[in-house]
């Protein structure tokens, strides 16, 4: 077909695949969908510390090239760092990375996706570098199972966030503010990291205190699951700390927060501010930080034919990729439904926190409420079965290169709300 619109993908990790992959699906022969990203593999960041605990390298195990996926659908893709988007002429400025020394290119968009994620802002936290762990990439999470694996002492364990900043802006929908951008993974972490001290003989949970910059970690969990998870976590002999502002330093010995405490300890676990990329703050459809204003249809109210997808998005709070994945369906349909000239029925986006988490020894929780939203679900199951719907998960985003089924994230919810072993 002749004047096909261009969809320009910005991003190629969960939310930008995933995104292409829907648009393909709903418009296939009506657009013709370009899809940059500085790298060509996806990163399957929410299995990292179960690689890690496993002793594998997760860089050899969770990074999967996804080109194949993107030419069977047609589109096209092109590995290049982007620099700066012109949304007045409808143009993103890039430079191709494959070399040093490239020159700048340029390309125009009819529809614009923007799922670059966010920055981690690690290099904010002053002593990361020197006294610093993390689990959210395939590096750092290999720096914590060799010293896991080498170097650890038995000493003891901090495991939290730093302060996170979200962006405000009048023309944003209403949402929840987050003290944390995703108390998800130290959850996890805690669970699974007190099995592998036990399994290794090195501690238990009372090795480990979990911090939070707010009155409560995991906030967005709803009060009724952190009523169960909670004295359960302290009966298990974790030490907790609230309210801690953010973090000021780390050090060799131990960790120091704003709100003037300290914690001594051998590991410092962090997850850090999340912050937009440099070149979108100050952007005319961004919010005071840099994430871009959506409505709950993933489109900007100033600039129609732009949309985001996944953590770079405002209204995507906590960042978690399940949220990202429902805004990528509804912002395919939406797309597809104008080039279409459709009529069909869109709901928007309904917040809710979806998550599977790893406790070790085959086993794994399962959490699905929107009650932080002001819903009325809120399920907390624990057994081996949300262990299987992880590790399910991933194996069918990868084998089906993120073009997870519409079906797919229904069934396990009825799986996970209804069955658990
Ligand atoms: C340890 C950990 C565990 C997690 N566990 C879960 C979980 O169990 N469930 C869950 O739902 N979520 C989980 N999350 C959150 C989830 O990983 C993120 O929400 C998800 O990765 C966001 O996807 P995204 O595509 O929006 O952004 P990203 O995954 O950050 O991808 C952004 C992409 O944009 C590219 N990019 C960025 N800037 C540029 C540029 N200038 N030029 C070119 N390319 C660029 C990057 O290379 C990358 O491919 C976890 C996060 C962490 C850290």
């Amino acid at each position: 077909m002749k004047n096909k619109k261009r969809v320009l993908v910005l991003g190629c990790n969960f939310a930008g695949l995933t995104v292409a992959r829907f648009l393909h699906k709903e418009a296939d022969n009506y657009i013709k969908i370009t899809v940059i990203d500085r790298k060509n593999y996806i990163n399957f960041i929410p299995n990292i510390p179960i690689e890690v605990f496993n002793n594998h390298n997760p860089a050899d195990t969770l990074e999967f090239e996804f080109q194949k996926y993107l030419k069977s659908d047609g589109s096209e893709f092109i590995q290049a760092e982007v620099e700066s988007i012109d949304s007045a002429n409808k143009k993103v400025y890039y430079t191709p990375n494959e070399r040093k020394g490239s020159a700048q290119e340029n390309i125009e968009y009819d529809y614009l996706v923007i799922a670059l994620g966010c920055k981690l802002a690690y290099d904010k936290i002053e002593g990361f570098a020197e006294f610093g762990h993390t689990f959210s990439d395939t590096f750092y999470g290999n720096e914590v199972r060799n010293y896991l694996n080498n170097n650890y002492k038995g000493g003891h364990i901090v495991l939290g966030s730093d302060r996170f900043i979200q962006g405000k802006s009048p023309k944003l929908p209403i949402i929840p503010t987050a003290l944390a951008a995703c108390e998800g993974p130290p959850i996890e972490l805690a669970f699974s990291l007190a099995d592998w001290l036990e399994k290794h003989k090195k501690g238990n949970a009372k090795n480990i205190t979990l911090f939070t910059p707010g009155d409560i970690i995991a906030e967005d969990a709803g009060e009724t699951i952190l009523n169960k998870l909670l004295p359960m976590v302290l009966k298990m002999g974790y030490g907790y700390k609230n309210n801690t502002i953010g973090i000021k330093r780390i050090y060799k010995e131990g960790i120091e927060f704003k709100d003037g405490t300290s914690l001594e300890a051998e590991m410092k676990i962090i997850f850090p501010n999340w912050e937009p990329h440099s070149f979108m703050k100050g952007l005319p459809f961004v919010d005071d930080q840099g994430f871009v204003i959506t409505d709950l249809f993933m489109r900007n109210p100033d600039y129609p034919e732009i949309f985001a997808v996944g953590d770079a998005a405002s209204v995507t709070i906590p960042k978690i990729g399940s949220l990202g994945h429902m805004e990528c369906e509804i912002a395919s349909k939406v797309i597809a439904n104008e080039i279409l000239g459709k009529d069909e029925k869109i709901d928007p986006l309904h917040p809710l926190l979806l998550c599977y988490g790893d406790m070790g020894r085959h086993k794994g929780f399962y959490m699905h409420t929107d009650e932080w939203w002001g819903g009325k679900t809120s399920i907390l199951k624990m057994g081996y079965t949300p262990y299987i719907l992880k590790m399910g998960f991933k194996t069918m985003y990868q084998t089906l290169g993120g073009k997870v089924p519409s079906w797919g994230l229904p069934l396990s919810e009825i799986v996970g709300d209804h069955s658990i072993i």
